[in-house]
């Protein structure tokens, strides 16, 4: 765990939750739940959702259940919700419940028929642009519908022909009766039930009426005994309704209370399920995992781990003000975990080969090589060494500039774990390319340093013979501006250079045993995840997680 996991900082949330223990408001108890649409895979937004709720009940020896929150049939489905059970397991959390707001369909439309008897909830015929058109404005009220005062008989018995179907789609909604000239929208007379002959992916066809998210969202609450209901700032105009729902149901006390907070805005990435839907659908990019993908499933297959996407959560905080978070913040989060936990490894992304001339032809020595530089519980590895070997081609400079502390003709370079080599003799083909180098090493300078000079240089290298081809994907950012949200159209601002796919890469042996997000760091290279998905037919993919050091800054 990370510092910032093991001494959580203060936000208002922690702080309201220590006030209602010592209250003892709850009895003492903490009872949370994140509540997804399954209407698409989730993402790093999600992630500070989960991080918080899960968060706040494991500090408090709480409960925090996963709900799907299932009322748009048309837009959800199973492969959603096995994908954000999978995500929020992966991110290392437990739920108590799942549940389902469809688990409630029936107490919910019990809810309503109370609702309709005490004169709290009217049957409706206007269309969606009558109710829009009188629904008033910021300064002017409101205007009554023309039903608004049906008498609580006839409300019943339509609400109930509603149910079994006797009308077609959109003929009629319920909704609650509150004030046409109240302040706050929400609270003119919402739409609690509309008409909807969809197929629901748990409940089949055996509702043709569907409760509006609002009016679901706090009964669900009520039923799961949910002490603290967490949702992002959009929502706070709606808290007067899902209060003013559960008073007139008389739902005996303590009730839930709704928080909201910021939500996370991350720069150069959009988070919204519609336009992440778009870029799958349209084949922007190759699925929801796509490694350039804000998504968790993206996320992972990139090499990012949850302690590193909980860090982040944790870093970022939590408060009532929006404002945006730099994408170098995550890639930081990334980078501390793997350069302290990955495997140090040598990969040759452009080969250039050096054959050295004075190291016998059938020549293999395994040399020992530390896993990690400060790390010695995890291990070492053999590194074979051969006669002909592969070295990064700007590793070699025939020209170079001022400064350049890698391979040139007639200097010395050490090879990374190795011999000190030096170059004698650039070899080119007709069209003048180098092709190879002819280098001598010393025998005597593995593990120290040559007598009597300095050698400054470090480069990595794989031997020709031992090393394994393999396909390297270089990931940039997915947009080429910090908002796309904020274009006409946020395809205009796509990164079509965000993937860069190079094949003919080296990998060292030892990386033939990487297995399902082995992570590793190529030395000098940055940091690199096994990608299984795509590693089939014989190809070897390794997916670049995060640069060495931050390099956007300088673009
Ligand atoms: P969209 O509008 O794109 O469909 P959503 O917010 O409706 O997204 P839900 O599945 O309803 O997505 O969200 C589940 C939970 O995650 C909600 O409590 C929501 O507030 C929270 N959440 C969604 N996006 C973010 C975000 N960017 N930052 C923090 N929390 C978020
Ligand atoms: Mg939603």
């Amino acid at each position: 765990m990370s510092q910032s996991e093991k001494q959580p900082a203060a936000n208002f949330l922690r702080h309201i939750i220590a006030e209602d223990n010592k209250s003892n408001k709850y009895n003492n108890k903490v009872a949370t739940r994140f509540p997804p649409e399954p209407n698409g895979y989730l993402h790093i937004g999600h992630a500070k959702s989960i991080c918080l709720n899960f968060g706040l009940a494991l500090e408090n020896q709480g409960t925090c259940n996963l709900r799907f929150d299932d009322t748009n049939p048309e837009k959800e489905s199973i492969e959603y919700m096995e994908s954000i059970e999978r995500d929020v397991k992966w991110l290392g959390f437990e739920w108590t419940g799942l549940y389902h707001a469809s688990d409630y369909f029936e107490k919910l439309y019990q809810c309503a028929e109370q609702l309709i008897n005490k004169g709290l909830a009217y049957v409706d015929s206007s269309t969606p642009d009558e109710i829009r058109e009188c629904r008033g404005t910021l300064t002017e009220p409101g205007k009554a519908s023309k039903d608004r005062d049906r008498p609580v008989e006839e409300n019943l018995d339509l609400f109930r022909r509603m149910r079994v179907g006797e009308f077609a789609d959109g003929a009629y909604v319920l909704r609650a009766k509150i004030d046409m000239a109240s302040p706050n929208i929400n609270m003119r007379d919402p739409v609690i039930y509309r008409i909807r002959r969809a197929h629901h992916h748990r409940t089949g066809d055996q509702w043709c009426i569907y409760p509006m998210y609002d009016y679901t969202h706090c009964i669900s609450d009520a039923i799961e005994n949910i002490t603290h209901s967490i949702c992002t700032l959009e929502f706070e105009d709606h808290r007067p309704l899902y209060d003013w729902v559960l008073e007139q149901l008389d739902w005996p006390q303590p009730r839930p209370h709704q928080y909201e907070f910021a939500r996370l805005q991350l720069e150069y990435t959009v988070m919204s399920k519609r336009k992440l839907n778009q870029l799958v659908m349209e084949k922007h990019v190759s699925g929801w995992d796509d490694p350039r993908m804000p998504t968790i499933a993206g996320l992972r297959r990139r090499g990012f781990t949850p302690a590193a996407i909980r860090d982040f959560c944790e870093r970022i905080g939590v408060t009532k003000q929006n404002s945006w978070i730099e994408m170098s913040m995550l890639e930081y989060c990334i980078r501390e975990d793997l350069n302290e936990n990955s495997l140090r490894v040598m990969a040759v992304l452009q080969p250039l080969r050096v054959v050295i001339d004075n190291y016998p032809e059938d020549k293999v020595e395994q040399l020992v090589i530390n896993n990690h530089p400060q790390k010695p519980e995890l291990g070492k590895r053999d590194v074979p060494f051969t006669k002909t070997l592969l070295i990064e081609q700007d590793d070699f400079d025939e020209n170079p500039p001022p400064g350049y502390k890698r391979l040139i003709l007639g200097e010395e370079v050490r090879l990374r774990g190795a011999y000190v080599i030096q170059c004698n003799e650039v070899v080119k083909d007709s069209s003048g390319q180098i092709v190879e180098l002819r280098c001598t090493y010393d025998p005597g300078t593995l593990g120290k340093n040559p007598e009597g000079r300095k050698v400054k240089g470090v480069i990595h290298w794989v031997s020709e013979t031992h090393s394994l081809p393999a396909e390297v994907r270089m990931y940039d950012r997915l947009f080429t501006v910090p908002n796309p949200d904020s274009e006409t159209n946020f395809l205009d601002v796509f990164n079509h250079n965000s993937l860069e796919t190079l094949s003919g890469c080296r990998v060292e042996a030892s990386l033939s045993n990487a297995q399902d997000n082995s992570r590793y760091q190529f030395e000098r290279l940055g940091y690199f995840c096994f990608d299984v998905k795509d590693s089939i037919n014989g190809k070897r993919v390794f997916n670049r997680a995060v640069t060495l050091r931050d390099t956007w800054d300088n673009k």
